[in-house]
């Protein structure tokens, strides 16, 4: 059931005034349930008890936090129809795509677990001492990953459950033995209190302490803005727009202890069209990249915004079909009335710019918070002087642009700001012929796709979602994979220390049977 309130820990609270209700896009209404902001009481109490749960959440064993995990992906999984329903009410998106999200989630959840119950992943690294060692005895050194505090979590309004509240940060930075603080997106904020109530049942039911979840309402910036001051808050994870992760980044750092951000954030995915893949495969390229600039009405951080490709009669043929077929798309519905009115103002913006030219525009009435998509063209060298069309535009938008040659088109990529993606198109050998092109694509971009869409983030170790400023504030990690568990953590040495009060992970015995760096080798043994 939902209430609307807070949850502080394991305590559902509702002492502020402030309240607030989230709205259904298809239907155009405001969904019945009223949800009351947190106050700064209720902020001060979160951050309190995570503070304190943290001394004891720390010391939980790999299995006992994989128990934690897994008992949070059962929870959601019987949230059943109530999540899916409320999750549809909540964003306008179809039940299809709220099932897919949540398989995903549970599936962080218990990739994170099994993570963690093997154990390898805290970088056991150990020198033993030479005390004999000329001219000056070697110390003993352990070194090992542990947790960094109490982490803040802001979901993106574009996926309320995979980067929400038991999202891919929450998950990590439970993983990594850190209590987590949601800030919950005020457009899915039901959505989120039963997820929510997911993660404190299985904390009560698995013996985690009181305060390593809590769950916080609110309808504007002032509660997120409050954690992310709070001095006992030790880290922050991010999904958003550039503006807000930059804001929240520069607050971080103002503070009496700068605190670590990871922002993961907008990016407009450049992706090369190369002349001879376009002669030979037009047709297809123009269909399937209709399809990704229109999927889920083009809100997600790695649609393809830019499109560059070498000006000629195959790039102009690309340009009429890609027209033709993206309009042949039915329009869909958007989150929130606010995300499809800057989607009208950002895309109306762009094209007010000299030089840009409407390639297409769905041209048909659409139902009411419904996305008109829309392909806009422009010439190299306009692209390159004008800063303001580097921006992501968020919805089924997208911008050809056509360069005068190989030179400017690198020139361009160059040019461009830090993305999550970048995407070349080619045929066979072809880019072969364009070493610099993926030279200076590779500087630029955190993934690079051949011959594909970026749209679809596969879950894995070896995905890398984050780039370069400013598609994420630290290029050097991930916040897709249980990789990302490296952000929420501190690297720690114990030096000389008694066997027997070292963490299980260094001592000689090696009693977790985890892989450690041994004097420079690799190993399972034990010292
Ligand atoms: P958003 O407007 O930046 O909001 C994200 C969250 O940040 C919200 O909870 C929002 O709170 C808060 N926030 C924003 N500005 C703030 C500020 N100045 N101070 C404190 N809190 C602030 O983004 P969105 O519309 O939800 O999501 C769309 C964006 O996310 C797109 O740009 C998309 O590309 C990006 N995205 C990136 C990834 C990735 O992995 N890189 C994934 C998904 C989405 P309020 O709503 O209460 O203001």
């Amino acid at each position: 059931m939902i209430t609307g309130k807070n949850y502080v820990g394991n305590r559902l609270t509702g002492s502020g005034t402030k309240t607030y209700r989230t709205f259904n896009p298809l239907l155009n209404i405001e969904n019945e349930n009223e949800f009351i902001e947190a106050s700064t009481e209720e902020i001060n109490e979160a951050v309190f008890l995570a503070s304190d749960a943290y001394i004891t959440y720390n010391q939980k064993s790999g299995k006992e936090k994989a128990t934690f995990l897994n008992a949070i992906a059962d929870g959601i999984l019987a949230l059943d129809d109530t999540l899916i329903k409320t999750y549809c009410s909540e964003s306008g998106l179809p039940e299809g795509r709220a099932k897919g999200e949540r398989g995903r989630t549970v599936g962080q959840l218990r990739a994170f677990a099994t993570l963690v119950e093997e154990g390898s992943w805290v970088d056991a690294t150990i020198d033993t001492a030479i005390p004999d060692r000329e001219p000056t005895p070697k110390v003993d050194l352990r070194k090992m990953l542990v947790p960094l505090g109490p982490v803040v979590v802001f979901g993106a309004s574009n996926f309320p459950l995979a980067f929400s509240t038991a999202g891919g940060d929450t998950a990590a930075a439970l993983a990594a033995g850190c209590p987590v603080i949601v800030k919950s997106h005020p457009m899915h904020a039901g959505t989120s209190e039963l997820v929510a109530s997911a993660i404190i049942k299985a904390a009560k039911v698995t013996g985690m302490p009181n305060g390593v979840f809590s769950n916080l309402n609110s309808s504007g910036i002032e509660v997120g803005v409050q954690l992310v001051k709070h001095p006992m808050v030790k880290a922050v994870g991010f999904t958003g727009s550039i503006r807000g992760g930059r804001a929240l980044f520069d607050l971080a750092a103002q503070r009496e202890e700068p605190i670590p951000v990871f922002a993961e954030m907008g990016s407009i995915n450049p992706v090369i069209m190369l002349p001879g893949a376009l002669l030979n495969r037009t047709p297809e390229l123009a269909k399937m990249y209709a399809g990704s600039i229109t999927a889920g009405s083009g809100q997600f951080c790695t649609k393809p915004g830019l499109l560059l490709g070498i000006k000629g009669e195959s790039l102009t043929n690309f340009i009429n079909t890609l027209s033709e077929e993206i309009i042949k798309i039915e329009p869909s519905c958007m989150l929130h009335p606010n995300i499809i009115g800057t989607y009208e103002k950002n895309k109306k913006s762009a094209i007010d710019q000299s030089g840009l030219v409407v390639a297409a525009e769905y041209g048909s009435e659409v139902s009411v918070n419904h996305a008109k998509q829309t392909i806009v063209t422009v010439e190299g060298h306009t692209f390159l002087e004008n800063i303001k069309l580097h921006h992501e535009v968020f919805g089924p938008f997208s911008m050809v642009v056509q360069c005068e040659d190989a030179a400017e088109l690198q020139n361009i990529i160059s040019n461009l700001e830090g993305q999550l993606t970048g995407t070349i198109i080619s045929d066979d050998n072809e880019i072969t012929k364009y070493p610099h092109v993926i030279a200076t694509l590779q500087n630029r971009v955190g993934r690079i796709i051949f011959n594909g869409v970026p749209t679809g983030v596969e879950v894995c170790p070896s995905m890398q979602h984050g780039g370069p400023y400013p598609a994420s504030t630290d290029s050097r990690f991930t916040a897709v994979g249980t990789q990302s568990i490296k952000r929420w953590v501190r690297p720690f040495s114990f030096q000389n220390w008694p066997n027997d009060l070292l963490p299980n992970e260094l001592k000689n015995a090696n009693p977790l049977g985890i892989s450690r760096s041994v004097n420079e080798n690799q190993t399972f043994d034990a010292i």
